[in-house]
């Protein structure tokens, strides 16, 4: 297996599970692809029309999730946990067949579709991958909530910071390098919210299936869930697992850094609309062996014998 080539998984993967948002059950499978063809969603409950493309221009919504829909309006909601695997373990195409409108969230992470991509393996193409280099910073800014992206020469650095008003919470601050930090504790990180807003989001028709099974409930300086934190820096470290699910609505990996300050779904969709609204910014260029930076071959040539 080569990260240079185009992978796809090499056995079909299917998960089933309740859906945070909607708390309904949903089927999932994650279906090999052929190289080019990305990340694709498939609604099998609708007859027609039922095709959305994993891509920041189909996100109809990023409150509190990340939600695709098509020209038709069929839509997927709560993709992120599961494109940050998809991103994370180097697959560049497959076809989702689901049969609702949101993805299971299983235990609030990205760890069992990590698990189970393990499991079957990669099956490589003689395809190039291609690689969206940033060229300009780009920045978007909400009040206190900011988030840029900006070059780099050889890896996709994300700093991600929160300050929550909650006593556990509080300033977290974490940065990785999505190519070669480990990113076990990124993915096993779960989902969060604070005690006072479950009923709150209920009301709004959110968290429906919610539960200490599938997200961390923090009341005041207390962590619910029985067997407390999976790493020490689980709530920034989440956000980071959403980020890279949501950066790889662009479509390919980047090479680049981000820099965020109490940012979420929303901005990072802003700003890839931003980035990408000017051909200036960037540049989309086929990983072949003659134009890859030494740096970044060398990384690849140890990972890949690793
Ligand atoms: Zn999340």
């Amino acid at each position: 297996m080569s990260i240079l080539q185009q992978n796809t998984i090499n056995a079909p993967i299917e998960v089933k599970g309740i859906t945070l948002h909607k708390g309904k059950i949903a089927n999932l499978k994650i279906l090999p692809s052929s190289p080019n063809t990305g990340i694709t969603f498939k609604r099998v409950d609708l007859k027609t029309d039922n095709i959305i493309n994993a891509t920041f221009q189909n996100v109809s919504d990023a409150t509190l999730c990340t939600t695709i829909s098509n020209s038709n309006g069929a839509s997927v909601s709560t993709i992120e946990h599961l494109m940050a695997a998809l991103y994370g373990k180097n697959i560049d195409n497959a076809i989702i067949e689901i049969d609702t409108d949101e993805v299971p969230i299983l235990d609030g992470s990205s760890k069992n579709f990590v698990d189970a991509i393990d499991k079957v393996g990669l099956k490589s193409s003689e395809t190039s991958i291609k690689i969206i280099k940033v060229l300009r910073k780009v920045e978007v800014v909400d009040g206190t909530k900011k988030i840029s992206i900006e070059p780099s020469n050889t890896t996709l650095e994300i700093d991600f910071e929160i300050d929550f008003n909650n006593p556990l919470i509080g300033s977290q601050r974490n940065s990785i390098n999505v190519y070669e930090t480990d990113l076990s504790d990124i993915y096993n990180s779960r989902t969060f919210c604070l005690f006072e807003d479950v009923e709150k989001l209920r009301k709004m028709n959110f968290a429906k299936g919610g539960s200490l099974e599938n997200a961390v409930v923090v009341k005041d300086d207390k962590v619910l869930n029985k067997d407390g934190l999976r790493n020490e820096k689980e709530f920034v470290n989440h956000k980071i697992l959403d980020c890279i699910g949501d950066l790889y609505l662009s479509g390919h990996k980047m090479v680049a850094k981000i820099v965020c300050s109490q940012g979420g779904h929303k901005l990072t969709n802003e700003l890839l609309r931003k980035l990408f609204s000017d051909k200036d910014n960037f540049s989309i260029f086929e990983l072949k062996e003659k134009n890859i930076p030494h740096s970044f071959i060398n990384k690849v040539a140890l990972k890949s014998i690793a």
